[in-house]
C-alpha cells in the first residue's frame, strides 16, 4: 500500500480519524477531509500524526454532502497527490428520533450527509481509478442498516441503501480492479455515542458478545485490512465489526 492515496471522508476525529491514521501506517498518503472551519484544527491535528510517523497527506476542506464540494475534494486530491486509490466513505450524522417525529428536513439531512455524500465521492473518485484499473471503496454503514433500530428509521435508511450503492457498484467495475465493500460497525465510543447514559450502555452490552463498546481501531483495523491486498479478492461484501451484537 506504499504511496497509495487514500480519502478518508470526514477524518477530523472519531472513526474517520482513526482509519486516516491507520492507512497512513500502512504507507498511504492521506487526504484528510473535514467539514467546518471549526473542524479544522483536529484535521491539521490528523495529519501532523500522520507526518510524524514518516507518511505525508493532505488536508482538504468539503461538504460531501453537496455534489459541487465532493467533486471538488477529489478533483483537488487528485491535483495535489496525482491519483486516488481509496475512498473511504465514512462522513456520516445521526439525529434520532422516532417516526412519527422525524420532519422532512431531517430525513433529508439525514439521507443526504450518509448516502448522497457515498454517490458523489465514489462517482468522481471511480473516474479516476478506471483509468488505472484499481480502487478499492469502503463505505461506512452500521449493523443498524442491516437489523434496523427503534428511533432510527431515517439513519437506517441512509445506512442500508449504502449496502445495495456498494455491491451494484462492485458487479459494474469489479472487472476494471476496483473493489467496494461495506463496514457495518456496531456501537463504537466516539462524538455519535457519547450521549448513551449508563443505563443504555448497560443495556447495550447484554447484546455484545464481546461486553464491550467497540473502538475507532477496531473499524480503522477492518478498514486497512479491506484496503490492502490481502483483501484483493473480496468484493462487495459486508462486514459487520460488532463484537458480535448481531
Ligand atoms: P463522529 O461524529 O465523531 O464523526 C463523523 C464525522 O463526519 C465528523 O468528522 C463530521 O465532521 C463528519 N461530517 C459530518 N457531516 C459531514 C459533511 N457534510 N461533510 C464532511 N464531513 C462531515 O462519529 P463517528 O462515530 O466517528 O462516525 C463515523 C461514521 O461511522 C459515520 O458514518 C457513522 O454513521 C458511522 N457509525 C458510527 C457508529 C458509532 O457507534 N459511533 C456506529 C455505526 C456507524
Amino acid at each position: 500500500m506504499q504511496g497509495q492515496v487514500a480519502v478518508v471522508t470526514g477524518s477530523s476525529q472519531g472513526i474517520g480519524r482513526a482509519i486516516a491514521l491507520e492507512l497512513a501506517r500502512k504507507g498511504c498518503r492521506v487526504a484528510v477531509n473535514y467539514y467546518r472551519d471549526n473542524d479544522k484544527a483536529n484535521a491539521q491535528e490528523v495529519l501532523s500524526q500522520i507526518e510524524a510517523g514518516g507518511s505525508s497527506g493532505i488536508l482538504v476542506q468539503a461538504d460531501v454532502s453537496n455534489s459541487q464540494s465532493a467533486q471538488a475534494m477529489i478533483e483537488q486530491v487528485v491535483a495535489s497527490l496525482g491519483q486516488v486509490d481509496i475512498l473511504v466513505n465514512n462522513a456520516g450524522i445521526n439525529k434520532d428520533q422516532l417516526l412519527m417525529r422525524i420532519s422532512d428536513n431531517d430525513w433529508d439531512d439525514i439521507i443526504r450527509t450518509n448516502l448522497n455524500s457515498a454517490f458523489y465521492c465514489s462517482r468522481a473518485a471511480v473516474k479516476h481509478m478506471i483509468r488505472k484499473r484499481y480502487g478499492c471503496l469502503i463505505h461506512i454503514s452500521s449493523v443498524v442498516g442491516i437489523s434496523g433500530n427503534a428511533g432510527q428509521a431515517h439513519y437506517a435508511a441512509s445506512k442500508s441503501g449504502l449496502l445495495g450503492f456498494s455491491r451494484s457498484i462492485a458487479r459494474e467495475y469489479g472487472g476494471r480492479g476496483i473493489r467496494s465493500n461495506v463496514i457495518a460497525p456496531g456501537y463504537i465510543e466516539s462524538a455519535m455515542t457519547a450521549s448513551l447514559n449508563d443505563e443504555q450502555t448497560a443495556r447495550l452490552l447484554e447484546s455484545i458478545a464481546s461486553k464491550r463498546l467497540g473502538k475507532p481501531e477496531d473499524i480503522a483495523g477492518a478498514a486497512a485490512f479491506l484496503a490492502s491486498p490481502a483483501a484483493s479478492y473480496i468484493n462487495g461484501q459486508v462486514l459487520p465489526v460488532d463484537g458480535g451484537m448481531i
